[in-house]
Parts: C-alpha cells; structure tokens; sequence
C-alpha cells in the first residue's frame, strides 16, 4: 500500500509573527520557514507504517514556491521515498490544495493518505476534510493512533473530553494530531540521501485546478496588548478582588 502525505512550508513554529504595518497580512521578509509541524508527524506516521511492513511507498506532496523543496527534502531525510512538487507563487486556498490532491490520488492510487490537522499558518483545518469529501473516502481527522488492519485502518480520534475510535475501509484519509507520534530527526547521510531523491516537478495547470483565491482577507491584526496584572498582599485581599470582579 502507498500512503501519500501533503506537506506544507510555513512559517517556523518558533518565530515570533509579526503583521505588516497596513494590516494586509504577515510579515515574511527574512523569516525561518519550515514543515507544517503536523505534517513532519504525518510523514513519521507513513514511514512507522513502511517500517511495519503496512506500507510499501512513502510519497509526499507540496504545494508552493521553489523554497519548498526543502520542505520535501527534510522528510525524504527522515525516509520518504519521492515527492511530488506542485509549484506556485500564489497563496493556494484549501479547497484548491484539495482539488489538486485529488488528482495527485487519481494518478497514485495510494491507500492512505495522511495530512496534518491543520497549518499553523492559516489554521484552517479543511484540507483533509475536503479532501475525503471529493474523494468520497472515510475520514479519520485529529488521530492520536493509526492501526491498519486487514482492508481498514482504526483511527483512534482526540475529541472534546475523550478519545473516539472509528474504523475506515481503506483508502481513507487521516489527518493527525500532536500526540500521534514524536518525528524523529534525520542523520546527515539521510539527509544527503535525501538531496539525489526523485521529485517531480508540476503545476496547478498540470492539474488543470483553478487555483484564484475565493477568500479576501480584510484584515489581519495582531492580538490585543495584555494588560498588566497588580501584585496582591494577601489571599483576602486576593478574595475580596475577586469577588469584586464577579469572578467569585
Ligand atoms: P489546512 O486545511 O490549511 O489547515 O491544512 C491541513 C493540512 O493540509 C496540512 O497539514 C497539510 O498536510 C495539507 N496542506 C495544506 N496546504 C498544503 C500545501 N500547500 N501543500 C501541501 N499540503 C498542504
């Protein structure tokens, strides 16, 4: 079984984002980018899965600039076996992403594809959900355990208050959470390696995906300036403020 896994390039998780004077978006210039955290947990799935002897083929796929070649490089460093590279300049909307992956998975037929729950740049949350719905697959979204079984997969969920398991008829799509599993980091030979790996190169017109954006952001501003807090004296004073502020 091939599993497919959609990784995306975004803004490191440790830089500290800041918005354009004009509200017109975040600012990128001279910014460390990096793999969609989620995603690098959805290639270590993948390869855990091939390791096991569940899978065959580990293929990943990303949608964005030339830069993001690195984003494929890095997880054929951990063990992906080949990419696929959509190239665009553009801000590529999830329902777009989705159409694309659709078609990718025509021409792939893998068995499972694996994205990360959401990308902490746009925090949208669609893709995989799209993505099943124009595949007409079962989905497994937020899986915090993934155990294939003979033509299923059970997708142990991370829902409000608990745990939900639900068993998928293969192909599926799942899409992670953090406690899934811990990638690991790539040795400097893999990470060598990983430079020869095969890529191929397409476009959204390869596709033939519309990929003109349908949302117009109107503003992006940054969260409002915490206030400072007042050091008390004493747990009645403590008390009394609180019951003051309602909060008692
Ligand atoms: P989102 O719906 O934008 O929060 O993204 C959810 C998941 O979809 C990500 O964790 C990726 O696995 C996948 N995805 C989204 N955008 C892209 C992209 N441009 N290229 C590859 N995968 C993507």
């Amino acid at each position: 079984m091939k599993v497919l896994v959609p990784v995306k390039r975004v803004v490191d998780y440790n830089v500290k984002i800041r918005v354009k004077p004009d509200g017109s978006g975040v600012d990128v210039a001279n910014v460390k980018f990096s793999m969609n955290p989620f995603d690098e947990i959805a290639v270590e799935e993948a390869i855990r899965l091939k390791e096991a002897g569940k899978a065959t083929e580990v293929v990943l796929v990303t949608i964005g600039p030339a830069k993001a070649d690195e984003t494929l490089r890095s997880g054929m460093a951990i063990g992906a076996d080949r990419g696929i590279h959509v190239k665009t300049d553009e801000l590529v909307e999830p329902l777009a992403v989705a159409k694309i992956l659709a078609k990718i998975v025509a021409e792939e037929a893998p068995g499972l594809v694996i994205l990360g729950k959401q990308a902490i740049d746009d925090d949208s949350n669609q893709t995989g959900q799209m993505l099943a719905a124009l595949l007409g697959w079962g989905q497994g979204t937020f899986a915090s355990k993934v155990e294939i079984t003979e033509g299923s997969v059970d997708v142990t969920r991370e829902v409000d208050g608990g745990l939900q398991t639900v068993t998928l008829k293969l192909p599926a799509v799942v899409t992670t959470d953090l406690r899934l599993n811990e990638p690991r980091y790539a040795s400097l030979p893999n990470i060598i390696k990983a430079k020869k790996k095969e890529v191929a190169a397409k476009t959204p017109a390869d596709y033939g995906v519309d990929i003109t954006p349908r949302l117009e952001v109107l503003k992006t501003a940054e969260p409002p300036a915490r206030k400072a807090g007042i050091k008390v004296g004493s747990v009645p004073e403590l008390l009394e403020k609180l019951k003051t502020a309602g909060v008692l």
